[in-house]
């Protein structure tokens, strides 16, 4: 019997559940960790946030899914990996010996620079702890009465998140005194194309978002800017960038100039054949590309087929990831703005749209857990 170790119930790893729901791998016993019971859908906490989702829409049961697949699930944490003795360390069930580990643990905010700030940081990872956070931020400022909230972050993610957070906010307490401001650092939504960042920056302007470009620190207030400048804030949500977990660098395995994983084209492990990695926690030396959530779907169905070539000690499979992705940026209400090879448009249309690919990606996977 071979040992399959699956740490973290992320994107990629939810397709290599729904292939073992479908049929067992025969002689390998399989064991999910992951520190929570559920998987939350990023792409759908916009939504959330906004009202227009419970969260239950949002989450996929990983307990339930993993006994559709026949998989031992540990709730726990991996606090570290010994690649050479083939082990990992977890928070309270000790060591797991593994002969294939996959890694889909994704990745940690950075938010160091605004830790000493007087107002409630709300971190976007894990997201377990930012859905408490916000909600517990949207009771305060009803409670208040007003709201003045910096997102930091001029990403897709903090564009989607500020727009999100105002339309709420402007719903619990009225439009004037729902403050929000989108702090972007080198410029908003960098990497991406001229059209898409005009028509962000006209809707967050519409929407009553102010953009302010500029890297932010933690202050009393709420923010100090680069420029000297002060925001008061009472609360802030980083959006700004990822960083791998800590205990990666201590594995053995060979990382990325980025800190994380180096993967090749089969998304194997450069220096340790029995690993593999997917999303957010790897990185492809052959072909780099965004950590984002496209990336790590896309790498669930060879990431399946290479665990179990591997564990089956058959060559595995090369893989190239798409070199343009579709972009769909929920804008508060129940729109959104589509951006594709270089060309952006907007609204109710391309809400209906993102709504029914999240909708759909959510159903497989609550369909197998309820069967
Ligand atoms: C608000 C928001 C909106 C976004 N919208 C989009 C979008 O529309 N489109 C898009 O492409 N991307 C989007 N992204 C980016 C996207 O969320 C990430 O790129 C994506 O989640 C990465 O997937 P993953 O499987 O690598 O990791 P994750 O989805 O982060 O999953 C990692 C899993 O590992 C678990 N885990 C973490 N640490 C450990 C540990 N130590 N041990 C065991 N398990 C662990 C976690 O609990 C989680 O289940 C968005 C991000 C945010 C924050």
């Amino acid at each position: 019997m071979k040992r399959l170790v699956l740490a973290g119930g992320g994107h990629a790893h939810l397709h290599v559940l729904k292939t073992l729901a479908g049929q067992r791998w025969p002689e390998v016993e399989v064991t999910l960790v992951t520190p929570y019971a559920r998987q939350i859908y990023s792409g759908m906490v916009p939504g959330w946030m906004a009202g227009h989702y419970r969260l239950d829409q949002c989450a996929a049961a990983l307990g339930p899914l993993a006994a559709a697949a026949g998989v031992r699930c540990l709730i726990d944490s991996v606090t570290g990996i010994d690649a050479e003795r083939r082990t990992l360390r977890t928070a309270s069930h000790g060591e797991i010996a593994y002969d294939v580990l996959s890694l889909d643990v994704g990745a940690r905010v950075d938010s160091s620079m605004l830790a000493d700030s007087g107002a409630s940081l709300l971190a976007i990872r894990p997201l377990e702890e930012f859905v408490v956070g916000w909600q517990r931020f949207v009771d305060a400022a009803s409670a208040r009465g007003a709201a003045r909230l910096a997102v930091v972050g001029g990403g897709a993610a903090g564009v989607e998140l500020a727009l999100a957070a105002r339309y709420r906010l402007a719903g619990e307490v009225g439009a004037a005194a729902a403050e929000v401001i989108l702090v972007t650092g080198s410029g908003l939504l960098p990497g991406h194309g001229p059209a898409i960042v005009g028509m962000a920056g006209k809707t967050l302007a519409r929407h009553g978002v102010a953009v302010v470009a500029g890297y932010a620190a933690g202050s009393r207030e709420g923010l100090q800017l680069d420029d000297g400048s002060s925001l008061a804030a009472d609360g802030i949500i980083a959006a700004t960038g990822v960083r791998p977990a800590e205990w990666l660098a201590g594995s053995g395995l060979a990382l990325a100039a980025d800190g994380f994983i180096a993967v090749g084209d089969g998304q194997q492990s450069v220096s340790h054949p029995g690993v593999f990695a997917a999303g957010d926690v790897a990185s492809r030396i052959d072909a780099p590309h965004a950590k984002s959530g496209v990336y790590a779907v896309r790498a669930g169905p060879v990431l399946s087929a290479n665990l179990q070539r591997a564990l089956a000690d058959r060559p595995i499979l090369p893989y190239q990831p798409q070199r343009r992705s579709l972009y769909l940026l929920a804008t508060g209400p129940q729109e959104a703005i589509m951006s594709w090879g270089g060309v952006a448009a907007g609204g109710a249309w391309a809400w209906r749209w993102k709504d029914w690919i999240d909708r759909r990606f959510m159903r497989q996977y609550k369909d197998l857990a309820s069967a």
